[in-house]
């Protein structure tokens, strides 16, 4: 087996491609599936977190693809926008060579309106979460007839959050002639039926469903009761003050609290879940990935698939009844090649997860002593970073281009570096600049003043 993608059978604009974005080889479960895929097959493929699924699926998308026929000819459903947007994002990337792709996302949080226009100018490419793709449908807004690829990403967190409904109603209306593949980092029992179902002698491939969990450095704790977890978690913090870390937490309301709780102790960090509204959600992600923010603190399925990388520490609050979302949970941290560390509370009527993550690592866990207590009379450390809000985005023609010029405009005594600057990222009719916490004030009144575009946007300081 090759892991070359020249092996495969792609246009030369793709490989070229490919080539442009640093892929320098296949991923294992490309190299695996691709062959299969576009060979026309439907293909399950379980791989972890980061394993490359996504270029997968949008090289067999490419594949099957008539440019010329201006119709929707792939449907992605994935469970969350943040995730649909990611992934038309790698798609867009990949198709970059090829004129004239349309991918539209269709996701709750956004209304209905804007969508429905987009739909009649037409895509050939459609990402989007099953409940609004149901609400198009049934509106008659959106027609499935062309399809000839359908994709399932995630398909074990889609069920867990309660699609089965919208997803029959989805399938129903793609042909029965189509190629389906589908996605999913574990492949509980609740998937086979649907795979079944849906798919047409599918050919399963599987890349090493657990993380190498020896990469990552382990760490066990028991508290006597819940209420003593989120103290562990400050001693764990204070004591080895990660710059990124992620908490995972098993509730929405649980998600929250702690945030707000360690937030209320000094700590820099943001929660991610289900309720906040969309805004929310984008913002938390971005200064959490510009390193403004230091701790995340997630559910499960808010974290599901995010490219959220270099963790130095991931932090479970409580650890997962299912093992297997353990070690996934933990697979975040420790990526490329370096050692990550993984810290989970637990209380004495959790021994019997610990006992069956034994089984599944096939070694055995060993509790430790918290650090002393009197760390908790040191103050967390801030992020090097904070990150500025402007109150002006792609629609009004922001680039980052225009967002750096403005900030390292020459005035005087208070020049910005552009090693002070960090990470921008643009929205609709919003943009995000990461910048050094001492120049922070500087920069916002660069913003305010008329530096950006010759005008004045708003823009406020979020401090982390
Ligand atoms: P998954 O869906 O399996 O969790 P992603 O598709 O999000 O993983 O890919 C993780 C990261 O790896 C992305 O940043 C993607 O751009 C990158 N990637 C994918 N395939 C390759 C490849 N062949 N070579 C290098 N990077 C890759
Ligand atoms: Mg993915």
């Amino acid at each position: 087996m090759s892991n070359k993608f020249e092996s495969l059978p792609l246009e030369k604009a793709l490989l070229e491609n490919l080539s442009s974005l640093d892929y320098k080889e296949m991923t294992p479960i490309q190299a695996k599936s691709l062959p299969l895929i576009l060979s026309g097959k439907d293909v399950i493929a379980q791989g972890k977190t980061g394993s490359g699924k996504t270029a997968t699926f949008a090289l067999g998308i490419l594949h099957n693809l008539e440019v010329k026929r201006f119709r929707i000819q792939s449907l992605v459903l994935c469970p969350t926008r943040e995730l649909a947007d990611q992934v038309a994002k790698e798609i867009r990337r990949i198709a970059r060579s090829i004129h004239n792709i349309k991918v539209l996302t269709l996701c709750g949080g956004s209304p209905l309106g804007p969508q429905i226009g987009s739909l009649e100018h037409g895509a050939h490419i459609i990402v989007g979460t099953p409940g609004r793709i149901e609400d198009h449908l049934n509106r008659g807004r959106l027609n499935l007839e062309n399809v000839n690829t359908l994709i399932l990403d995630e398909a074990d967190r889609m069920l867990e959050m309660g699609f089965q409904s919208a997803l029959d109603l989805i399938f129903s209306m793609c042909p029965k002639k189509r190629q389906t593949l589908l996605f999913s980092a574990t492949f509980p029992d609740e998937i086979k039926p649907i795979a079944k179902a849906i798919m047409i002698d599918p050919s399963t491939v599987k890349v090493e469903s657990t993380h190498d969990t020896n990469t990552i450095d382990q760490h066990f704790y028991q508290v006597l009761e819940h209420s003593e977890r989120l103290t562990a978690i400050r001693l764990i913090l204070l004591k080895n003050q990660p710059e990124s870390s992620v908490i995972f937490c098993t509730t929405k309301i649980e998600t929250q609290q702690v945030a707000d709780e360690l937030a209320m102790f000094g700590f820099s960090c943001i929660a991610i879940h289900g309720d906040l509204d969309q805004k929310d959600r984008d913002q938390a992600l971005v200064r959490f990935a510009n390193k403004s923010v230091s701790i995340l603190v997630a559910t499960d399925v808010a974290a599901r698939g995010l490219d959220i990388e270099n963790l130095d520490a991931v932090i479970n609050y409580q650890i997962s009844r299912d093992p297997e979302v353990h070690v996934h949970r933990i697979g975040r941290t420790g990526r490329a090649g370096s050692k990550g560390t993984a810290y989970s509370i637990i209380v004495e009527k959790e021994i019997h997860r610990i006992i069956k993550l034994e089984d599944m690592m096939k070694q055995s866990i060993k509790m430790e002593k918290l650090p002393d207590r009197n760390i908790l009379e040191k103050k967390p450390n801030k992020p090097e970073m904070t990150t500025l809000q402007i109150d002006g985005g792609k629609k009004q023609k922001v680039r980052a281009g225009d967002i750096l010029g403005a900030l390292t405009a020459k005035k005087g005594t208070d020049d910005i570096q552009g090693n002070q600057i960090g990470k921008i990222q643009l929205f609709d009719n919003r943009s995000f600049v990461a910048v050094h916490r001492s120049i922070a004030n500087d920069a916002l009144n660069k913003i305010q003043n008329g530096k950006l575009k010759g005008r004045s946007f708003k823009a406020r300081c979020l401090w982390g």
